[in-house]
């Protein structure tokens, strides 16, 4: 009989594979070698993750249009893999135009923006313009980078305009996750994604017990950042059986549609 952590072998008996809601395909500015998918695969493989939902690099810091393709042509021959259409409020028609080639594939499962890199933050009318095409698209989903109580605010009130587009606040506000916690309790079309530098010790607990179980999905940010950091945020909540199976899997796969 294989000797294996414990951790690890509940794993395998209750769920069926963790589901990651945030991983990224290519190159970034930071030093990460090897072959795109190939880390991907192999991050996966070693921490028990059977689908990770991920958005091109090159789309997020230097071309949308391109990044989308090399994604999409990755995507087609890759198990496992699905992608987010990367969308850039500066560029409204060109951001429909992605979408409408890139949602009608079967691996596309959801939208990217990152406020950041675009320079152009949530509230403003450009930002609100593109939330609103991608709401008429549902269903799709919108992931959003979201680093401070500011930006999860403004992303509740576009939760509040758009109640049938489930909204994931990636990275979940950072270091300021207390605030961001209630923006997931105030809207229930509003999830939260924990992975970043900030590991701080309670946050995972305190967001179950302010906006329940049911908002709260495993992203890791694969393969910026290694699976292992975010799940040792997860495994030091003490996460019960029925939390495991939820966050690790369960709600990610009813708001994606994964069977
Ligand atoms: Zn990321």
């Amino acid at each position: 009989m294989v000797n294996r952590p414990a951790a690890s072998r509940n794993r395998e008996a209750r769920i069926m594979g963790i589901i990651d809601v945030h991983g990224h395909f290519g190159k970034w500015p930071f030093p990460i070698g090897g072959d795109p998918v190939g880390n991907l695969l192999e991050l996966m493989a070693r921490f028990d993750i059977e689908t990770a939902i991920v958005s091109s690099s090159k789309a997020i810091v230097y071309d949308m249009a391109e990044g989308n393709a090399e994604l999409a042509e990755a995507l087609r021959d890759t198990n496992g893999l699905l992608g987010y259409v990367t969308t850039n409020p500066n560029y409204l028609a060109a951001s429909c135009r992605e979408m409408d080639t890139y949602l009608r594939e079967e691996k596309f499962a959801g939208v990217k923006i990152h406020p950041s890199y675009s320079r152009c933050a949530v509230g403003t009318p450009r930002m609100s313009d593109l939330i609103s095409e991608i709401a008429r698209r549902s269903p799709t989903v919108l992931k959003i980078h979201t680093f401070s109580a500011a930006a999860a605010g403004a992303i509740g009130a576009e939760a509040a305009r758009h109640p049938d587009l489930p909204i994931i606040l990636a990275h979940a506000g950072g270091a300021e996750w207390r605030e961001t916690a209630k923006v997931a309790r105030d809207h229930a079309n509003v999830y939260l994604d924990f992975c970043c530098g900030h590991s701080d010790r309670g946050k995972v607990r305190h967001a179950i017990e302010t906006a329940g179980r049911e908002q709260i999905l495993f992203g890791s940010d694969l393969d910026l950042l290694t699976p292992a950091f975010t799940l040792g945020m997860f495994e030091g909540a003490e996460l019960s059986d029925a939390e495991k199976q939820a966050i690790y899997h369960d709600n990610a796969a009813r708001l994606f549609g994964l069977t």
